[in-house]
């Protein structure tokens, strides 16, 4: 059995930031295994705020993201079925240089393959595909795991960032995915079919009872991402026939027509029922340590799993290079550092979301707030996309 450096299971956003960040950090070998026959991610659209930004900036692949992404203007929350304003966030020339750094929208694709580049040009880093974890086991002053091909692996030190259902989660823990009992549709379109309506430089967010719908430009403008949640009735834990077509339409038919004729683009295909974790506060075990959706799984109303993700990956790769010597101790700090961090962030995205959802006059008494504050308050978002020096 082969023993590695340093082992990653799962070539995501997270894996991937990972294995960068550490071979630039630490000097380390990494070497990454993913399950699937090709690296890529499925779904279209990403929002990535300073915090996320910040860190890619310091891997040096934030000039070249840049050049896929959009960086909008502003972030517009709207009333799905008013058709009206509730409030927004100015993104432009003040936000950038309260927070150091831009908020980009972009396609899932090309950020995973400047990742990929990069990964590949380090020599410290080998990348495997197919090749299925099964198995995870703790020896002490390491790890090993299995794969479905019966190919087997010891490493030094092993990361988990293989995503919601993740197999090296149960080193560490024993709970499970938590269903929000909420659905999502999204893809994209050519930028041409969409009217100007709304404000094609900007992301939206129209939100409404039981639902909310979000819209941005990625790939330089090129495509228009749409994104569209909505809670189903007919969700039961035995069942997948739940979140339906039917319902989709059941829910966006209450919507203003601009909404609702944006709903009509989307792609129907496919869905996603959506999941998150309940916070944990142990990461790790011995040499074995959770990353990104794997220790952290939260549902997406604030647009946060990938830039969480990304930020462990930093964390991590600064903790390791600091701690060398005591690589389990070096763990520990790691999840110290951001456990309580993610923890608060699973948990404000499950209240935003029913913050977004809610319907009647709490609605309006929500509007009412929102409507108060100024596009340049940043001030409660300072603990999301601000620096953490000692994290960071
Ligand atoms: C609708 C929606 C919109 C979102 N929007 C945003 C957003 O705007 N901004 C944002 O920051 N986040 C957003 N997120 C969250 C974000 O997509 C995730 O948090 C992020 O992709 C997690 O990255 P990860 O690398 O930790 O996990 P994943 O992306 O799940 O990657 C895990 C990888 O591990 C592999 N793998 C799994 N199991 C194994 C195994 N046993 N063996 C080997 N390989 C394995 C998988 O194939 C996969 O490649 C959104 C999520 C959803 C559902």
């Amino acid at each position: 059995m082969e023993r590695k450096q340093t082992l990653i299971v799962g070539g995501g956003i997270g894996g991937l930031a990972t294995a960068l960040a550490l071979s630039q950090a630490t000097g380390r070998s990494v070497h990454v295994l993913e399950r699937s026959t090709e690296f890529g991610e499925i779904g279209a659209g990403l929002q990535l705020a300073p915090n996320a930004t910040r860190i890619l900036d310091r891997l040096g692949v934030l000039t070249e993201i840049s050049g896929y992404a959009v960086h909008p203007d502003r972030l517009v929350w709207m009333d799905a079925l008013r058709e009206q304003k509730i409030t927004e966030i100015d993104l432009g020339a003040t936000f950038r240089e309260h927070f150091g750094h831009p908020y980009i929208v972009m396609h899932r694709n090309d950020l995973l393959s400047v990742l990929l580049d990069a990964c590949r040009r380090n020599k410290s880093i080998t990348l495997e595909t197919d090749r299925h974890v099964e198995w995870v086991e703790d020896v002490g002053d390491g790890a090993r795991l299995g794969c479905a091909d019966g190919t087997a692996y010891e490493t030094e030190i092993l990361i988990g960032a293989d995503g919601l259902r993740s197999k090296v989660r149960g080193s560490v823990s024993s709970d499970e995915p938590v269903c929000a009992e909420y659905v999502a549709y999204r893809g994209t379109m050519p930028m041409s079919q969409m009217s100007t309506h709304a404000g094609l430089d900007n992301v939206v967010m129209w939100v409404g009872p039981d639902m909310h719908f979000v819209q941005y430009p990625v790939r330089r403008g090129e495509l228009y991402n749409q994104v569209a949640v909505f809670r189903s009735k007919r969700y039961t834990p035995d069942s997948d026939d739940w979140g339906t077509v039917e319902e989709f339409d059941a829910h966006f038919a209450q919507t203003c027509d601009y909404v609702q004729s944006c709903a009509k683009l989307m792609w129907r295909d496919r869905r996603w029922p959506m999941y998150d974790r309940e916070p944990i506060l142990g990461w790790t075990h011995n040499r074995i340590a959770l990353l990104g959706d794997a220790a952290h799984a939260m549902l997406q109303y604030i647009a946060q799993g990938a830039c969480q993700a990304i930020e462990d990956a930093g964390c991590l790769a600064k903790c390791i290079a600091e701690g060398e010597a005591d690589i389990p101790a070096a763990l520990v700090r790691y999840q110290t550092l951001r456990a309580h961090q993610a923890a608060r962030v699973q948990i404000t995205a499950r209240a935003m979301g029913k913050f977004f959802h809610l319907a009647g006059a709490e609605a309006e008494v929500r509007n009412t707030l929102m409507g108060l504050r100024s596009p340049s308050d940043y001030s409660h978002l300072d603990w999301l996309y601000g620096e953490r020096k000692a994290a960071n």
